[in-house]
């Protein structure tokens, strides 16, 4: 860490923000008392980091700044960039700031800031909150799952209805066809998660947490680019509707580290557990992008009473995964399956399917 000019501006801008005496008037006071600090360890202890998805977005009509303003930790210029606005308590609450501001003094007057003295600049602070870069936001917020939600921001690209490649349950009457008649066929049932979830707002914002769903920006409906079989529908009973959701995750190819993503997602957005089959630590998922469509290749078209079947062959199943994703079915009865040693994956005019 560097102690720079630029660490003494974002000490400068706290005692600015916190409106009550001049910065040298301050600094002064701080250099008044020194006591050893005996609380922080106990500190430690209580403070527990929220995920960062509850931090509201910094921007300019946060009240108390105006675009153009700094972290309130490190001084950095917020223009332009992504910040968080962090309530006061957690701010000060928070060990990691605590220490990083004890550091600074230490550093820059070489001596300790007192808990004491801590704890009074807090009660002098009359701010609304804290802007805190992305660089500094970790001392605030629990960020261990921030790959997952980077990833689940789709970058701005869009997606649509026809980059569904997954099964979808839309209704009750959907789900129980699949439990009670498709997943009862399957000679190897494959792992899920099903949660009971408080709304349908939860278990969107659980669903697109995880990096292969995403909205489709044409239907507004949850779409998932992988072969699997998810859903989102209202629990009814007795043919009313409750106002709560169940969310179903299910596929072969579901890694068990995309299974506990995803439990830990419903559970962030208020979920229960209704049900679960975990999955074996050796399934790797088979990803679209990972396959190849020049290695599929035709091989028959089998008449077999009123259906059509046009079948391929493949050597893995992300080449027939590419070459499905491609491919549209418009008419009932028609097939086109993909033969491949890792097993069969199939298009009708509901979608991709796996035998
Ligand atoms: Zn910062």
């Amino acid at each position: 860490m560097n102690f720079s000019n630029n660490t003494l501006n974002a000490l400068s801008n706290r005692l600015h923000l916190v409106n009550l005496l001049s910065v040298n008037e301050k600094l002064g006071e701080m250099l008044k008392t020194i006591h050893k600090t005996t609380e922080t360890e106990k500190k430690n202890a209580i403070f527990i980091k929220k995920p960062l998805t509850e931090f509201t977005n910094y921007d300019e009509s946060y009240k108390g700044y105006v675009k153009g303003g700094v972290c309130d930790v490190c001084n950095s210029l917020l223009d332009g960039k992504k910040a968080y606005a962090v309530d006061n308590k957690t701010f000060y609450d928070s060990p990691e700031y605590y220490s990083y501001l004890c550091d600074f003094q230490k550093k820059i007057f070489g001596i300790e800031m007192s808990r004491s003295e801590y704890e009074q600049r807090r009660k002098n602070d009359t701010s609304p909150g804290s802007a805190v870069c992305e660089d500094c936001i970790h001392m605030f917020a629990d960020v261990s799952n921030c790959k997952l939600i980077e990833q689940s921001s789709d970058n701005g690209k869009k997606y649509y209805e026809s980059d569904n490649l997954g099964s979808r349950h839309d209704t009750v009457s959907h789900a129980m066809g699949y439990w009670l008649g498709e997943r009862m066929n399957k000679k190897i049932k494959p792992p899920f998660t099903m949660y009971t979830m408080p709304s349908y707002e939860s278990g969107e914002s659980a669903l697109l947490e995880l990096p292969f769903f995403h909205k489709a920006a044409d239907s507004g409906k949850l779409i998932c680019d992988r072969l699997m079989t998810f859903g989102l529908y209202e629990i009814t009973e007795y043919g009313k509707p409750t106002g709560k959701y169940e969310t179903l995750v299910s596929g072969s190819d579901l890694t068990l580290d995309e299974f506990h993503a995803a439990e830990s997602a419903f559970e962030k957005h208020g979920g229960t557990r209704k049900n679960r089959q975990e999955p074996d630590k050796n399934i790797k998922p088979v990803r679209v992008e990972d396959g190849d469509t020049s290695k599929v290749n035709y091989k028959e078209k089998i008449n077999d009473n009123n259906s059509i079947y046009e079948v391929y062959t493949a050597e893995k199943k992300a080449d027939a995964l590419a070459f499905l994703k491609f491919k549209s079915v418009h008419k009932p009865n028609f097939y086109i399956v993909v033969d491949t040693p890792e097993g069969n994956i199939g298009r009708d005019i509901n979608g991709i399917y796996e035998e």
